[in-house]
């Protein structure tokens, strides 16, 4: 295994339920990352997208194979290991954005909520500020969640999720469901995030609209990963 990859998934299988009800999701996954790099992962609905992501983030363990990301072996580790990966290492953003984020509360305590386990509490409105800012969401500092936009809403949840600045960052379909051009931006804005911070991401997602912003495209297709094709 290259010793530079920030994320090492070998063989990675997954099966949801058992006996006659079991769902074979992912067959053997092959997947590297490097420190800073950004790749898209598209394959059609049902492929397994949402799955590879969640094991990556430390929310699923895979049925088979291994995952090291940063070092941490994720198939290995215990809970208290896991919590503090899934805090530090792994910025997520769930596929139903209002999914990580608390009704009710500022754009500024939201983005505040993880940090509140990693110390700092000086500095906490100050980076929180700021990444809203390098969001587009500046004007937004005090708006809940449920009175945003769906477009600010998934740059709402990227902010969250890059609260700890952790080295990988796994957005599961921010574009879905925008205009071209609110995606397109929203892609834009958080690239030069995403370069300024040196943080690495996966951005799953079934349209073409990320291809210009990545280094990399890999495709998820029957169980296994491709490299990316360029038909789309
Ligand atoms: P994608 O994100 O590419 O659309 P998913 O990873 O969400 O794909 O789902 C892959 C397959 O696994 C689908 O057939 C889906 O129905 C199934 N699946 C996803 N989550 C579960 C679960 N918790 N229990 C059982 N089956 C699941
Ligand atoms: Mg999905």
């Amino acid at each position: 295994m290259p010793t530079a990859s920030l994320v090492q998934a070998r063989q990675v299988a997954h099966t949801y339920g058992r006996g006659e009800d079991a769902v074979a999701v992912l067959r053997s996954v092959d997947l590297d990352v490097a420190p800073a790099e950004r790749v898209a992962i598209t394959g059609p609905s049902g492929s397994g997208k949402t799955t590879l992501l969640r094991i990556l983030a430390g929310r699923e363990v895979p049925s088979g194979g291994r995952v090291v990301v940063g070092g941490i072996d994720l198939t290995r580790i215990g809970r208290r290991e896991r919590d503090a990966y899934r805090r530090e290492v792994v910025g997520y953003v769930w596929q139903r954005p209002s999914a990580g984020l608390l009704a009710g509360v500022s754009a500024l305590d939201n983005v505040q909520v993880p940090m509140l386990a990693t110390g700092g509490s000086r500095e906490r409105p100050g980076i929180a500020a700021q990444l809203l800012e390098a969001l587009g969401l500046g004007d937004e500092l005090a708006t809940p969640p449920e009175r945003m936009t769906p477009a600010q809403l998934r740059r709402l949840a990227l902010a969250v999720a890059l609260a700890n600045r952790p080295p990988l960052l796994l957005a599961d379909e921010v574009t879905a469901g925008l205009e071209w051009a609110a995606g397109r931006q929203l892609l834009e804005d958080l690239c030069r995030l995403l370069d300024d911070l040196g943080t690495a991401a996966l951005l799953v997602g079934h349209e073409a609209r990320a291809q210009r912003y990545v280094h990399r495209v890999v495709v998820i297709r029957d169980g296994v990963a491709l490299a990316g094709e360029t038909a789309w």
